[in-house]
């Protein structure tokens, strides 16, 4: 590998990491003032490298420096750009190098923490060995108390893993594919046990950490959430499949965060993989699915339910709540002024806020339909839903094409946008 300085590691290493969904920023035009093009002249630029921004456990906006430790690998992972047989430009820190970076970018402000992943290097054991001495160097060498999140290797030793998890905040674990089949096609130096084996491992370390903290405050801090991330789109796998394999993840690890992750075709693509991307609202269909199972307690049959039965696949044009609400009109229309919490959630358009304000607001008075139109960005897409005080749709929730009547209008794309 030739010697390559700071900023050109940095340059191929961040590039590389964000591939990675779990702290994914919207893209921008590029513009650096540094150009020839732009007369050298001006401030800044949008294509400085490493900072992404995520969510820390409390909710807050966090910025990370994200990064690999290296992007050569020993695998050979069909999807990934950074798999040994891909010709890119390689690249690779020292663990010292991570932590000087990560402390200098701290003290200038510019990040919240660090977000670390990286290929295999000699072994799975050696890489983690050093994913975890860049943790451990900046907590114990540095007294370093801002966010750490670390990838971790499945196949490593599970004390090394364990180890990750005493300095980080939260570590994760890739399952990569939806489908047992999926991986050994496309991933097969992968092991599904040994990825959920490693997983099971991180769950028993949290909630062991958890119980000694509540009875020792001395116990030592363990990461408080792990996570996971799914490609879609690479394989043959439906959105149903999709949806089984996270809500069996969030059951029996009880992860934090499926992330799920449009394919995105590479350069020297293997044959084995489709030639253009999955369309990117499939991804946010997704997450919106991942949604109503965490927050607006569906199961998960019922939101494969919301899928075309012929393809397993999600609507792209509508969400899958209104979806399952036009599959099952016999559970409409719901009284605002008297149904129960749960099922005032399966309405189109009310929002888990907008549910709260209406339970807390109808021990005092009535709900009007001006009162939901308040709670809501679309009154005419939840009417056909709910009964108010003033409101009741006799006929429209049983009319065939309602459908047109509630999806979102198709908007005429700007040619030269
Ligand atoms: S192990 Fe990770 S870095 Fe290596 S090829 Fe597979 S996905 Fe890419």
């Amino acid at each position: 590998m030739a010697q390559l300085g700071i900023q050109e590691k940095l340059g191929i290493l961040a590039d590389a990491a964000k591939y990675d969904a779990s702290c994914a920023s919207s893209g921008t035009a590029k513009r650096n003032s540094r150009d020839a093009a732009g007369g050298g002249k001006g401030l800044g630029s949008t294509e400085g490298m490493g900072i992404c921004h995520a969510y820390a456990p409390d909710g807050r906006c966090i910025s990370l420096l994200k990064i690999l430790l290296t992007n050569s690998c020993i695998f050979d992972c069909h999807y990934c750009i950074n798999r040994k047989s891909s010709n890119v430009r390689r690249a690779r820190f020292t663990a010292q190098e991570v932590v000087n970076l990560t402390l200098s970018f701290y003290r200038r402000n510019y990040i919240e923490g660090l977000f670390l992943s990286s290929g295999i290097i000699r072994s799975s054991n050696y890489t983690m060995e050093q994913l975890v001495e860049v943790a451990r160097s900046l907590r114990e060498d540095h007294d370093f108390r801002g966010y750490i999140h670390l990838k971790t290797i499945p196949d490593a030793d599970p004390e090394l893993v364990h180890q990750a998890g005493l300095y980080a905040d939260r570590v994760s674990i890739n399952v990569e594919l939806p489908t047992l089949g999926g991986l050994k096609r496309l991933a097969p130096e992968k092991d599904a046990g040994r990825i959920e084996g490693a997983m099971g491992a991180v769950k028993s370390a949290i909630l062991d950490a958890k119980d000694a903290r509540g009875r020792y405050k001395s116990a030592p801090r363990f990461a408080a959430g792990q996570s996971t991330q799914m490609i879609v789109g690479a394989d043959a796998a439906t959105d149903g499949d999709v949806i089984s394999k996270a809500s069996g993840l969030y059951d029996r690890f009880g992860l934090r965060r499926v992330y799920y992750s449009a394919f995105s075709p590479i350069p020297d693509a293997s044959a084995v993989l489709p030639l253009s991307r999955p369309p990117l609202m499939r991804e946010h269909r997704l997450y919106q699915s991942d949604w109503l199972m965490r927050f607006y307690q569906y199961r998960p049959d019922e939101v494969v339910a919301a899928a075309d039965p012929a393809t397993g696949m999600l609507p792209l044009d509508i969400d899958p709540k209104l979806a399952w609400a036009l599959k099952h009109r016999e559970r409409f229309p719901v009284d605002v002024n008297r149904a129960p919490r749960e099922d005032l959630l399966r309405v189109p358009g009310l929002g888990v806020k907008a549910v709260n304000q209406i339970v807390k607001s109808r021990r005092w008075r009535r709900i009007r339909l001006d009162d939901v139109a308040r709670l809501t960005n679309s009154v005419a897409k939840v009417r056909p839903f709910i009964v108010t005080e003033d409101w009741r749709p006799t006929l429209i929730a049983d009319r065939a094409e309602l459908k047109p009547l509630v999806a979102p209008k198709t908007k005429q794309l700007e040619l030269f946008a």
